[in-house]
């Protein structure tokens, strides 16, 4: 006997089997309970009247009161459209219609009185409101006296009368229903101690809220009730992988010591020292360290990835080191190899184009357990790579891979330890350059422990950004000759989304044309890189900026990782309203890494959206990865910022990570309050809890099963 919210939608008086089928398939929604969660994605508030003054790129509707001036058609053929120049008494905006022109003609007259409502866009340097509704006033206030939901629905639901005012009038009858089976799913204490309205009063008012308080009340405890069970489930996940795997026990380190001591190319900086404490904590107890390190680029992540190995050499066993690209993976061997001789310690490199003789010898060093460092590149994760014994594993994700590609490499990591006698897991480290908000570490990473290098050496010049307008990109050139005059050198960088895009290629072959031209030969060399050149062509042109015989480097984001030029001083992005914050964080960062004063300048074009100049101006304001993290969560989401919404705990629906930040940690802290008391939920006031998790699982196999 299926519960209220278990039946089936096609019985709900006015949806029926042909309704219900198009539901299921269109939005996913099967049953009552589904239904009930197809929130409004907007309201439409009906109760605020705006001033024509104050009408700003910000809305995306308003609601205007006023008079029409006088009515105008102009334009001919598909140019023709009906203008009325409507006043609030104060100011006038433009109000137009392109289709339906007998019809407004009709409704819409000079010195009439209205009620408009529309959605402003920007032309011409005015606002004016397109395609607006618009009623005489005093006709129909009760329509325009409450507020509105409006839900998403698609073209064939709207065909079947389900459009935005089709769900509202179902979900009113739904709702009328629902009420007396509308169960409380938080216990009284998290209710009161939260202030939290009950679950059927928020279930009500997020679908028919009757003022912006009902609305944001009705939110606030969804909302929470969501995050609480989803930080919940991230406890208990955590504590149950923590029951179940042992890690090897790291006590002795004597080579540490010795490193520490003698060896250090340079002091720590006390993040660094506090971070490798952090670690240090969590191995000498023989818990299986799961840790995340963040850093900023330049931070130093990669002395403390080194000082953590050898905790592993420490107490015999081996430590790898594995990163994203080729280059990467030989940058860090350079400096590893460098420092393990020091301590007379044996590393080697594997590559997927390490050679077939050179591999053999090396894999039988390995689990001879001769070679006690390895650092590579993915080419460590195939089956032939046997260790002795296996301890730490470092992997250098420099936001390369996807959440998806790491949780592949953790289910790998029992074949990366052959030692069969041993039932335990290496450590693992996962290293990354950009930043995670706290939130997004807190859901994302929730089973993971997470250490913050939050300081950058000594000495170091912040890089200066700036924006500027390819209107002014003259002075730009001049600025770029002033600084390779000094003997430095310089990035361009072109946008190339898709290595496909046959324009974008086109603009940078332009681009790098242009240059070549405002550069000329002999004085200059410029050279050019992108991802559709042959491996053997770029390495020609890497080389020669390496050794500085061009000063000026043309290429698309493929230098984003990897090179390090420390006399290159300037980053120039063009386009740069078409890269995303982290990407532009990143980009900077080839910058920065020497003796220099560097800079970064953000080319873009006149017009630019709110949301871009929201972008450029966090640019410039802070060299912070972290505010910029923050920053770009708010503006692109979760999703984007993760590059993929496959998460398994980032199940949200109303909550929003950007947004929700101060409602998360709340959440957080009822749910470890919670789990801290009664981990088990056997207290009779948490059976509730228990329950509400029971039917969620349930809820997660039914949807397995169906997708
Ligand atoms: P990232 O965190 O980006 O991986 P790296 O480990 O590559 O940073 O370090 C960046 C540069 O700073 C390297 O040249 C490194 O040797 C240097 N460095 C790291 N830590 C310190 C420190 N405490 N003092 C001075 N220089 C440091
Ligand atoms: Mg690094």
């Amino acid at each position: 006997m299926p519960t209220f919210f278990e039946t089936k939608v096609e019985f709900l008086k006015g949806i029926g089997p042909q309704k219900a089928q198009i539901l299921n398939k269109e939005l996913g929604i099967f049953n009552f309970g589904d239904l009930i969660q197809h929130y409004p994605f907007r309201y439409e508030d009906r109760t605020i009247f705006h001033k024509i003054a104050d009408v700003n790129e910000t809305h995306v509707f308003v609601q205007l009161k006023g008079r029409v001036k006088y009515v105008n058609l102009l334009g001919d053929g598909n140019k023709k459209r009906f203008v009325a120049y409507f006043t609030d008494g104060k100011d006038e905006i433009e109000l137009i219609w392109f289709r339906g022109i007998p019809w407004v003609s009709q409704l819409v007259k000079a010195n009439g009185e209205y009620i408009v409502y529309g959605r402003p866009s920007f032309f011409h340097e005015t606002f004016s409101l397109a395609h607006p509704e618009i009623e005489p006033l005093g006709a129909t206030l009760e329509k325009f006296a409450a507020f509105q939901p409006v839900y998403s629905t698609t073209e064939k639901l709207k065909n079947f009368g389900l459009d935005s005012k089709g769900f509202s009038k179902v979900m009113k009858s739904l709702l009328e229903q629902a009420m007396q089976h509308i169960r409380e799913t938080l216990p009284a204490t998290l209710t009161i101690d939260y202030s939290l309205r009950s679950k059927k009063e928020a279930l009500y008012g997020i679908h028919f809220p009757k003022s912006q308080a009902d609305l944001d009340q009705s939110l606030h405890r969804l909302k929470f009730e969501e995050l609480f069970y989803n930080q919940l489930k991230i406890i208990q996940l955590k504590s149950s992988t923590k029951a179940q795997i042992r890690g090897l026990t790291f006590r002795q380190i004597p080579l540490v010591n010795e490193f520490y001591k003698s060896h250090l190319p340079f002091p720590l900086t006390n993040a660094q020292k506090r971070v490798i404490r952090e670690m240090y904590d969590d191995m000498k107890t023989g818990k299986q360290m799961n840790r995340l390190l963040q850093g900023d680029v330049g931070s130093g992540k990669t002395i403390v990835a080194f000082i953590v190995m050898l905790m592993a050499l420490d107490n015999q066993s081996q430590a790898c080191l594995m990163a994203p690209t080729e280059i990467l993976a030989d940058q860090h061997f350079v400096n590893i190899e460098a420092w393990a001789a020091t301590l007379g310690l044996k590393t080697a490199k594997l590559k997927g184009s390490t050679k077939k003789s050179e591999r053999k010898l090396l894999l039988e060093r390995l689990q001879s357990g001769e070679i006690h460092l390895l650092v590579g590149t993915h080419a460590l994760l195939e089956d032939t790579v046997q260790f002795k014994n296996l301890g730490i594993c470092v992997i250098d994700e420099q936001h390369r891979f996807g959440v998806a590609q790491r949780s592949r490499l953790w289910q790998k990591r029992a074949s990366l330890n052959v030692s069969e006698t041993v039932p335990t897991y290496p450590h693992i480290l996962v290293m990354t350059a950009t930043p995670i908000p706290r939130t997004l570490a807190m859901t994302f990473y929730g089973d993971l422990e997470v250490s913050v290098i939050d300081e950058m050496p000594a000495g170091r010049i912040p890089i200066k950004t700036v924006h500027r307008l390819e209107s002014q990109r003259l002075a730009v050139f001049g600025f770029l000759k002033q600084e390779i005059a000094l003997g430095r050198q310089v990035y361009i960088v072109y946008p190339l989304i898709e290595e496909s895009e046959k324009s974008d290629l086109q603009d940078l072959v332009n681009g790098y044309e242009s240059f070549c031209r405002e550069f000329p030969r002999p004085q200059y060399q410029v050279c050019m890189l992108h991802g559709r050149m042959k491996s053997a062509e770029k390495d020609v042109e890497m080389q020669r900026f390496l050794k500085n015989e061009a000063q000026i480097m043309v290429a698309t984001t493929v230098i984003e990782v990897g090179v390090n030029v420390p006399n290159a001083s300037v980053m120039v992005v063009q386009n740069a309203e078409r890269f995303g914050l982290a990407q532009l964080h990143q980009l900077r960062g080839r910058v920065g890494r020497g003796a220099a004063q560097s800079y970064c300048i953000l080319m873009t074009g006149n017009k630019l959206s709110h949301d871009t100049r929201e972008k450029l101006s966090t640019m410039v304001r802070t060299n912070n990865g972290f505010e910029i993290a923050e920053a770009d969560l708010k503006l692109r989401g979760p999703g984007d910022l993760m590059g993929t919404q496959q998460s398994g705990v980032l199940d949200l629906l109303i909550a929003d990570l950007g947004k929700d930040q101060e409602l998360l940690k709340q959440a957080r802290q009822a749910a470890q309050h919670l789990f801290d008391n009664d981990q088990y939920l056997q207290h009779p006031e948490n059976k509730l809890i228990k329950a509400q998790i029971e039917s969620h699982r349930k809820e997660t196999v039914n949807w397995s099963r169906i997708s």
